[in-house]
C-alpha cells in the first residue's frame, strides 16, 4: 500500500487538528506533506514538528519570521510558502494526493478550487466555498478529475446513505430513487431559551455548543442555525437536489447525523457519536473503513432520540438560507458573506445576537436588487463577496 500524502488547509483549527489525530493513528497509510495556518503560528510550529510536515503555508513575512524563530534546533525547517498564492500552489502541489479543506469561511475558496483543478482527492469540511461558488467549484472538480468527499457530518452521513452507484462521484442530477434529504440539527444552545432572552446572549454562551467542540464561527452559526442553512445550500450542490427536496429536523442528541428518504418510504440514516473524527476517517480511508479513535455508540445507554420541526421565528437565519437558495446564486453569496461579517462583529461584542440575521437579510435584499456580472468565474464570485461584505459592515453599524 502506498502512503497518501496529505495537505491540511487550516491545520491549526478544530477540523485540522482532528485530521492530524486520525492520521497519527495510521502511519502506514498517511504522511503529512503540508500544513497551513493563519494566526496561530506557535501551534503550527508544534504541529509541523510532530507530523514532520515538509511544507507549511503562513499568511505573510511577519508570520514567516515568527515561524523561523520558534522552530526548535536539531531539525531543518520545512519549506515555508506565503499567502493565498502559497495556499493555491500547495493545494495543487504534484506531491499531494489528498487535500483536507478546513480553512473557515470563503477564504478557503481559491485554494480548494486550485486543488479541484489539479485533480486531487478533496475532503471538504469547509462549507462556505460551496455556498458561495457551488457551480464554479463543481465545474473545477469535474474538469480537473478531482474526487470530492464531504466531511461535514450531515453530508458525510447522506453520502454514506446514498445509492451505491453515486459513491466516488459528484451527482449530475437528483437521483430518481431519492425523495428527500433530511438534515439533522442539534438546535444549538438556545433551542429552548425564551425568545425574549435571545437579545442579551453573549458570544461565550453562543459558543457553548451542547454536543460538539468546534471553531468559534461555526459554533455561533450552530446557535443561530445559519450553519444548517449553509448546509442546506451545501447539500443542494453536493447531491444535485432542488431546495424542495431538502428538509431540516432538530435532533438534540446529535446521534443521527442525517437521513435519506427514498421513494418507497425507506429512510436510511447514519449514526455515530458526535465526533468529527468519524467522517474524517471515512474520507481519509475511502473506500475502505479505518479506525477513527472515536468512542462507539451505546444505543441501549442512549435514552430517547427526539426529532422536532425547527421554528423560523427562533431561527430566522435558517429561513433566509432556504429563501436565498430559492432566489439566486447572488443571494447565496450575499448570505454567506454577510453572515461571516455579522458573526465576526458579534464575537467582538459589536453586534447583538438577534441582529446577525437582520444584517444578513438586509444585505441579501440589497444585493438581489442590484445587477452583477454572471457568477461564472471565481473572480466574479469574489467581487460580489467583497461587495456584500462592505454592505454588511454598513448594516452592522445600523442593524
Ligand atoms: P477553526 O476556526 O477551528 O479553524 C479555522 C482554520 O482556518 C484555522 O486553521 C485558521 O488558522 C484558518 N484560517 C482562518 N482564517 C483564515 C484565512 N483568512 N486564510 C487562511 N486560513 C485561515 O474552524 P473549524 O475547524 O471549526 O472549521 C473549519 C471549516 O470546517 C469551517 O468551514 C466549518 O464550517 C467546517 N466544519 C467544521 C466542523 C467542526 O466540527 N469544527 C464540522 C463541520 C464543518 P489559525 O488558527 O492559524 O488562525
Ligand atoms: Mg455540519
Amino acid at each position: 500500500m502506498e502512503t497518501q500524502q496529505v495537505c491540511i488547509l487550516g491545520a491549526t483549527g478544530s477540523i485540522g487538528r482532528s485530521t492530524l489525530d486520525v492520521i497519527a493513528m495510521h502511519p502506514d497509510r498517511f504522511e503529512v506533506y503540508a500544513l497551513t495556518a493563519f494566526n496561530n503560528i506557535d501551534t503550527l510550529v508544534r504541529l509541523a514538528w510532530e507530523s514532520r510536515a515538509q511544507v507549511v503555508v503562513v499568511p505573510d513575512q511577519v508570520a514567516l519570521r515568527r515561524f523561523t524563530t520558534l522552530w526548535p534546533a536539531g531539525r531543518s525547517l520545512p519549506e515555508i510558502r506565503l499567502g493565498q498564492q502559497g495556499l493555491c500552489e500547495t493545494a495543487a502541489d504534484p506531491a499531494v494526493d489528498t487535500v483536507m479543506a478546513a480553512i473557515v469561511g470563503a477564504a478557503c475558496l481559491p485554494s480548494v478550487i486550485s486543488a479541484a483543478r489539479a485533480g486531487k482527492r478533496i475532503l471538504l469540511a469547509n462549507k462556505e466555498a460551496l455556498v458561495a461558488a457551488g457551480a464554479v467549484f463543481l465545474d473545477a472538480v469535474r474538469s480537473g478529475g478531482a474526487q470530492l468527499l464531504p466531511i461535514d457530518s450531515e453530508h458525510n452521513a447522506i453520502y454514506q446513505c446514498m445509492p451505491a452507484e453515486l459513491l466516488g462521484q459528484v451527482a449530475e442530477a437528483p437521483h430518481p430513487a431519492v425523495k428527500k434529504l433530511i438534515l439533522t440539527a442539534s438546535g444549538g444552545p438556545f433551542r429552548a431559551m425564551p425568545l425574549q432572552q435571545l437579545s442579551s446572549v453573549t458570544p461565550e454562551q453562543a459558543c457553548m455548543h451542547p454536543n460538539w467542540v468546534m471553531g468559534k464561527k461555526i459554533s455561533v452559526d450552530s446557535a443561530t442555525m445559519a450553519n444548517k442553512g449553509l448546509e442546506v445550500i451545501e447539500a443542494h450542490w453536493l447531491f444535485s437536489m432542488p431546495v424542495e427536496q431538502i428538509s431540516v429536523v432538530i435532533h438534540p442528541q446529535s446521534v443521527v447525523h442525517s437521513m435519506v428518504e427514498y421513494v418507497d418510504g425507506s429512510v436510511l440514516s447514519q449514526m455515530a457519536a458526535p465526533d468529527m473524527r468519524v467522517p474524517i476517517a471515512y474520507g481519509l480511508g475511502f473506500p475502505e473503513r479505518i479506525h477513527s479513535g472515536s468512542a462507539h455508540l451505546d444505543l441501549a445507554a442512549q435514552n430517547a432520540l427526539e426529532f422536532e420541526t425547527p421554528c423560523f421565528e427562533r431561527f430566522p437565519a435558517l429561513r433566509l438560507a432556504f429563501e436565498a437558495l430559492g432566489t439566486s446564486q447572488e443571494a447565496c453569496v450575499a448570505l454567506n458573506a454577510a453572515n461571516e461579517v455579522a458573526v465576526e462583529q458579534f464575537l467582538h461584542g459589536k453586534l447583538n445576537y438577534i441582529d446577525i440575521a437582520q444584517v444578513v437579510e438586509k444585505t441579501i435584499d440589497r444585493v438581489v436588487g442590484e445587477s452583477f456580472e454572471p457568477l461564472s468565474t471565481l473572480d466574479a464570485v469574489l467581487a460580489l463577496d467583497e461587495h456584500a461584505r462592505k454592505l454588511a459592515q454598513q448594516f452592522c453599524l445600523h442593524p
